[in-house]
């Protein structure tokens, strides 16, 4: 039985006082509910040391949005994975359709940041998901699983790994996959993580659901047998719409 895990992406969103205060007013929020899953939050990196103290008597962990693949150096800009862990993180998100759109993120760099993640003790969430036009080619599954597959080349310790199926169609959009289109792609990726890790632990790594899930499809969503919980974006914004999606664990 895979206990489910929600997650916020705050992406650059919140000041740091503002970050507080969204922490403080999720962990006041959980405070008296049992909850049925890991819950976590990711703040921008100015943010990470001092929402750490704020929720450090809560059971909400703290992740990050990115990092680099080196330990250190002549990287302007970029963050470390010591670094994080120095601020109080224990997670890490990587490859988020927006570091791949954007940042020019492939499964090569992808693969090189989560090996680093893993390595230096962090727990990683690994994004991976289609555009539109790749859904409408019907191609899917094929890209869905060649980001799996290559962004876990050469990782042999996927105890604290956690795939997040995020459809690019349904980031931010509103849209979000049906449960039945979310379910058919969670279940092709157990099975590729089943070819790679073999069914037993195939069936303990947790694949989260996100794009645009919010408390009216929480609990339909967390309902599908292969669907672990969520990577949560805009809703994860407003404390009462997270704790509400937060409650919707099974
Ligand atoms: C995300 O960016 O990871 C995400 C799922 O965003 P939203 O919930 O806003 O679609």
């Amino acid at each position: 039985m895979r206990t489910q895990i929600v997650v916020g992406n705050w992406k650059m969103n919140n000041s740091i006082s503002e970050s507080i205060a969204l922490a403080e007013a999720v962990a006041a929020g959980i405070a008296d509910i049992p909850l049925n899953c890991e819950a976590g939050i990711a703040p921008a990196f100015p943010a990470l040391g001092q929402v750490a103290s704020a929720i450090s008597r809560s059971p909400l962990q703290l992740a990050a949005q990115n990092c680099h693949f080196e330990d250190n150096g002549a990287y302007t800009g970029e963050v470390s994975t010591s670094m994080l862990k120095s601020a109080g993180c224990s997670w890490v998100i990587l490859g988020h359709s927006e570091r791949r759109q954007y940042f020019g993120e492939d499964n090569q760099v992808v693969n090189r940041k989560v090996k680093k993640a893993l390595a230096a003790g962090l727990k990683v969430i690994l994004c991976v998901g289609e555009t539109l036009e790749e859904r409408e080619s019907g191609v899917t599954e094929t890209i869905v699983n060649t980001q799996v597959r290559e962004g876990l080349q050469g990782v042999d310790d996927v105890s604290r790994l956690v795939i997040a199926y995020e459809p690019v169609w349904a980031i931010g959009t509103g849209k979000t996959a049906s449960k039945e289109q979310a379910e058919e792609v969670h279940a092709s990726i157990r099975a590729t993580l089943s070819e790679l890790y073999g069914s037993q632990t195939a069936e303990g790594i947790r694949i989260q659901y996100g794009g645009s899930v919010k408390p009216s499809n929480a609990s339909e969503l967390f309902a599908m047998p292969n669907i672990d919980g969520g990577l949560i974006g805009g809703a994860s914004l407003k404390p009462e719409d997270f704790i509400a999606i937060l409650t919707a664990c099974k």
